[in-house]
């Protein structure tokens, strides 16, 4: 039976292989891929594969999985050459969430504005 909370989930059917993406990385837990409407040079988006909705529904178990995505986010940013980037997490509607399944952005190839 398909799980509500999945249903929907752009990148759920991205992890599920109906819908495409440009991929950046995969291991067993992890998924990273070019963001479709990209806001720098190299912009890529680093998933679980598990759907959790946002960060604060990570359990506390989870410690490894969130230091595995900041970890490929390094990595993507080392073979994309970048020797500054930034990586961006929004929670929830208020802190700029569209999609409810958890990601962090990789933004870099240009200068980055202070955040303000
Ligand atoms: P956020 O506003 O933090 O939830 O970011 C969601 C991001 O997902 C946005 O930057 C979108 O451009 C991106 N996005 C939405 N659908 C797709 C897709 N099918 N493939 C790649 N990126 C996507």
């Amino acid at each position: 039976m398909t799980d509500p909370a999945k249903a929907g989930c752009i990148f759920c059917r991205i992890v599920a292989g109906e819908l495409s993406c440009k991929k950046l990385y995969e291991d067993e837990n992890i998924l990273a891929f070019r963001d479709v409407h990209p806001l720098a040079p190299v912009h890529g988006i680093v998933i679980p594969k598990r759907h959790v909705p946002t960060l604060d529904d990570f359990a506390s178990g989870d410690d490894a999985l969130l230091g595995r995505i900041m970890l490929v986010a390094s990595r993507i940013a080392k073979e994309h050459g970048l020797a500054g980037y930034r990586v961006v997490m929004n929670i929830g509607s208020l802190g700029g969430q569209t999609v409810f399944h958890a990601h962090l952005h990789i933004l870099g190839g240009r200068q980055m504005s202070p955040l303000g």
